[in-house]
């Protein structure tokens, strides 16, 4: 017992080789693996090289022998947990819920293209606010303007920092003080902090509110209109839907209204689509193209919806109302950053090019069955060997998520995996919390992977980590 125990001692390498291989180890980013993050990473490898060394004291040691398979995977695991926040605190995600605008995992992923064209911005300098021409001071909000007008339609355009952004500026530009006309039924909240009524309020408007939940028919808008009225405002009810006996007033008529009496209107139109949906047999959605056609004054939806581009407030509409939102002092404050306007601008012009349905939530919203049964299928052969786990295929549905399509279930194919040891939770957890972080679902005793919303190299990396719970719960009898 003496000498194996001298033997796996010797086994651990140096701090300094540790170091060393991190280098060449992916999960680990340069910011640790550089020089002058190394006290924090050193610290680290200390403390788990210690720990080997409890481990080995306390006989428990089953990693000694081999180096590459089992020993290192042990220790940059190990390091991964002791550094808390490994890597990076922002860092990669595997999202397996099959939720293609999953908020928690921030909404819409870039292209590859447009990733590339917002990281070369970022280390040069830019004509951002300058007039190439002339060479005289230009606006931010040239950059996208135009190409927004093309793909919508709009006579003007502008851009801020998100949705909720856009609808306080709106009010703030055009209601500050006075009544703004809002359906019951319309009264939207956005998960986390977005309420109608709240964003009202805070850009000074007074809500006034007409019909009932259910139902609201043009004569209350007409009945609520009072010299104090400065904006008839709908809101797309994007993340519920009222459903039996209803009745809304389209923004068609309310256009109508308003140019009897005077008023703007105007629309949240939440997450704006360029895509009606039709093609993917999903029910129909108003598009932007539409809101602006309707004749709405200004329509405001997100960038990071269905649009597939970054988080970004748009507003398009008529050009008096756009030229007023720009000279609001507010807008400064609100203002889109230079790596957001180059993500929106590539995804525009994605657009532009037709290649819409190239962009990753469209991609990922148009997957064929068949392609996910494969996805299911590579997944399932790749833990063909784990004795920890059942492992299955079956039919289930994903969620287009990001309060777009509330109702819509996608069909898709999961693998569902039902761990023979411990429960479902654990497993979930022990996923959660791996090298990178894989998010899956649950349901009853199974966690289920959606292929869906899966990138490139993600099924390497679950199938690895799937294999560490497979080390960590074998028993006796295997
Ligand atoms: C999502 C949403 C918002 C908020 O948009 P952000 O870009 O997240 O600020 C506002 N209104 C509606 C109707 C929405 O669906």
């Amino acid at each position: 017992m003496e000498e194996e125990t001298q033997r796996q001692l010797r086994a651990l390498p140096a701090v300094h080789e540790v170091l060393e291989r991190l280098k060449a180890e992916a999960e680990f980013s340069p910011f640790l693996t550089n020089k002058r993050n190394s006290p924090r990473l050193k610290h680290c490898v200390r403390q788990v090289l210690q720990n080997a060394r409890k481990n080995v004291y306390q006989n428990s040691w089953e990693l000694g022998g081999d180096f590459e398979q089992r020993l290192w995977p042990w220790l940059k695991v190990n390091l991964l947990q002791a550094l808390a926040n490994p890597e990076m605190n922002l860092r990669r995600v595997i999202n397996a819920t099959g939720v293609v605008l999953h908020t928690n995992c921030g909404r819409a992923i870039l292209a590859p293209e447009v990733a590339r064209f917002v990281a070369a911005q970022a280390e040069r300098y830019s004509n951002l606010e300058l007039n190439i021409k002339t060479g005289e001071r230009g606006s931010r909000y040239s950059l996208v303007e135009q190409i927004l007008c093309e793909l919508t339609g709009a006579e003007a355009a502008m851009v801020v920092n998100n949705n909720a952004a856009a609808v306080l500026l709106m009010m703030n530009t055009f209601a500050m003080g006075k009544e703004v006309v809002v359906s019951r039924g319309e009264l939207v909240e956005v998960g986390g902090s977005f309420r109608i009524p709240e964003v009202l309020k805070a850009g000074g408007a007074k809500l006034v509110e007409v019909g009932s939940t259910n139902k609201t028919w043009y004569k209350d808008y007409e009945g609520a209109i009072s010299p104090e009225t400065a904006l008839l405002l709908k809101v797309h009810t994007s993340n519920y839907r009222l459903e039996g006996f209803t009745h809304s007033v389209s923004g068609a008529e309310l256009v109508e209204l308003g140019e009897k009496r005077g008023i703007p209107v105007m629309e949240d139109l939440g997450s704006g689509s360029f895509f009606d949906g039709a093609s993917l047999g999903f029910p129909p959605e108003p598009t932007v193209q539409q809101a602006v056609k309707a004749g709405l004054d200004l329509v405001s939806f997100s960038g990071d919806k269905l649009l597939g581009g970054p988080q970004a407030g748009i507003i398009v509409g008529k050009k008096r109302f756009i030229e007023r939102l720009k000279a609001n002092q507010l807008t400064r404050a609100l203002r889109i950053d230079k790596l957001t306007l180059a993500a929106l601008e590539g995804t525009l012009r994605m657009y532009e090019n037709g290649e819409g349905e190239e962009i990753p939530v469209w991609r990922m919203l148009s997957y064929s069955l068949k392609d996910l049964k494969s996805v299911a299928e590579e997944l399932k052969s790749a833990l063909g060997s784990n004795t920890a786990l059942l492992v299955e295929i079956k039919k289930d549905v994903s969620q287009v998520g990001g309060g777009a399509w509330p109702t819509v279930d996608l069909p898709t194919w999961v693998c569902s995996i039902r761990p023979r040891q411990r429960s479902v939770g654990e497993l979930e957890k022990f996923l959660r919390l791996g090298p990178v972080a894989i998010l899956t679902r649950i349901q009853k005793d199974r966690v289920l992977i959606d292929g869906r919303t899966l990138l490139e190299g993600d099924i390497g990396d679950i199938t690895e980590r799937l294999q560490a719970w497979e080390q960590e719960n074998r028993t006796v009898e295997d």
